[in-house]
């Protein structure tokens, strides 16, 4: 194993942070990037980290890993080192106010100018040519601050990768996950191995998160380059990237993050970046839905805020997931599923504000349209 440390832009004088990153086999064939709490303040990952690291480490030692798996294990050391009032803030920048996982480089027609006369009828080698582009285009776009220099150093790892696992969490929930929805017929292998009760599945869904950005670039050139040159230059979605919401920010556990590693390293071995035989693929627990389908369940007054129901049950349209009661007049508000669907993750704060998302449903229709991410 290879670490090798990646100064980030200093901030100030006297102050640099860096990125350390985790390099087994070897550069050249098949290549799996894996990162933990981009919202840094979401520790499931970290601790998938730690047990994913003497797991790679053992298979290294037995020869057993074929091509390249790259781990980070703390993909924010800005958030991380983000407190205000004893409250530890991962999510957002605390100077520009950014979420961490929004707005990553989008370098994908100055790619795609720089590969064409290259490019021919073999997938494999378009892919070749186009990554090569993709690194050297969001080298050369200048960067000037911290955050953008956080941003391009995991993208520059990360971008030519075939596996790419972005390890996050929600509040309270089950394990679930996010892609675009051309990566759903590699994701369901995964999904299975790590008993993913739902994926949701959305294609472009605004701002860049670091999962789209890694895998829109496939599907976005092969639009441009098959309305502009049919049949020509076949281009496939070489990158299945993931976010995995390791289901709450307080399941930080051995008991659960121990075979979450060992999930992710069978899957690994099932799409051969480890060598011999896979363990044999569990059978689906879950299924995929459209993210404009995921309902966010709102408070529409404040009040203390109790669930009736559990992250993970099955719910059906007008089904009571919770109660506000305002402590002054005692009244007491339900607040109803809106669709037939998973109730598969909720908020941990007690007290709702007018107003507040508190939890949310995935039903199996598309019904939002816009920007379908949360803050
Ligand atoms: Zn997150």
């Amino acid at each position: 194993m290879q670490i090798q440390h990646h100064p980030l832009i200093s901030p100030a004088p006297g102050t640099q942070r860096e990125l350390i990153s985790l390099h087994y086999g070897k550069p050249g064939g098949k290549k799996a990037y894996i990162q933990a709490s981009l919202h840094a303040d979401e520790l499931p990952g970290m601790l998938v980290a730690h047990h994913l690291r003497q797991k790679l480490q053992a298979l290294e030692d037995a020869g057993r890993i074929d091509g390249e798996i790259i781990l980070v294990p703390v993909a924010n050391p800005i958030g991380l080192s983000q407190y205000a009032l004893h409250m530890h803030l991962g999510r957002f920048e605390s100077t520009t106010g950014e979420n961490f996982n929004r707005h990553y480089p989008d370098q994908i027609e100055a790619a795609a100018l720089a590969a064409e006369a290259e490019l021919g009828p073999d997938a494999e080698a378009n892919v070749k040519i186009l990554r090569r582009e993709l690194v050297k285009a969001i080298t050369a776009a200048p960067v000037d601050t911290e955050l953008k220099s956080l941003r391009r150093l995991l993208m520059l790892m990360s971008c030519d990768a075939d596996i790419v696992l972005d390890l996050h969490c929600d509040a309270q929930a089950v394990m679930h996950l996010y892609t675009e929805t051309p990566c759903w017929p590699e994701c369901e292998a995964l999904s299975n191995y790590l008993g993913s009760r739902v994926t949701l599945l959305a294609q472009d869904s605004g701002d860049n998160p670091f999962d789209e950005a890694c895998s829109q670039v496939w599907w976005k050139w092969d639009k441009r380059f098959s309305e502009r040159f049919p049949g020509r230059f076949p281009i496939p979605q070489a990158c299945l990237a993931v976010t995995v919401e390791l289901r709450g920010a307080a399941d930080v556990e051995h008991g659960l993050a121990e075979p979450d590693a060992q999930n992710i390293i069978d899957f690994l071995n099932y799409r051969g970046l480890i060598s011999g035989p896979a363990p044999a693929m569990p059978a689906a627990v879950g299924d995929a839905r459209p993210l404009a389908g995921c309902m966010p369940i709102k408070a529409e007054t404040a009040g203390v805020l109790t669930f009736l129901r559990q992250a993970g049950e099955t719910v059906a349209a007008g089904d009571v997931l919770a109660h506000v009661i305002c402590p002054f007049s005692g009244s007491v508000t339900e607040l109803k599923s809106p669709v037939d669907g998973l109730f598969f993750a909720r908020d941990f704060v007690r007290f709702a504000t007018a107003g507040m998302r508190i939890a949310k449903v995935a039903g199996l229709q598309a019904t939002r349209t816009g920007k379908l991410l949360g803050a």
